[in-house]
């Protein structure tokens, strides 16, 4: 079996094909430089997004705020439920991590907005 996935790490946006024996990655092609290697490696074994998405502020309103770096897609409903239960209390500056290490792996859920 044979992939496609475009590498999104520069603006080049190379078209990498990973061919499959069953979750054995064979052979890697169309890449660039390592970077694209790595990235469609990781795409096919445990692809990785950023959330961005907001949580409560408790007098009303809502606050935008995003993990800090990319978190296991495998796992984004237990984090998007997790991230939910947050209720924010003013102030709050952008950066303020509002959990911390959601994933055991040290990604913060950070606000990307103040609110005073
Ligand atoms: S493979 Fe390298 S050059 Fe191509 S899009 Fe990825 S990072 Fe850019």
């Amino acid at each position: 079996m044979e992939r496609e996935i475009i590498c999104t790490s520069c603006p080049m946006g190379c078209h990498v094909m990973v061919e499959l024996d069953g979750e054995q990655i064979v052979k890697i092609t169309g890449n660039t430089c390592a970077r694209g290697e790595r990235y469609a490696r990781a795409e096919v074994t445990d692809p990785k997004r950023t959330i961005t998405t907001t949580v409560a502020l408790v007098d009303g309103g809502v606050l935008p705020i995003k993990s800090d770096a990319p978190l296991s897609k495998k796992n984004i409903d237990q984090y998007l439920k997790q991230i939910h239960e947050i209720v924010a209390e003013r102030p709050v500056l952008i950066g303020d991590v509002l959990l911390a290490d959601i994933d055991g792996n040290g990604v913060n859920i950070v606000a990307t907005q103040n609110a005073f």
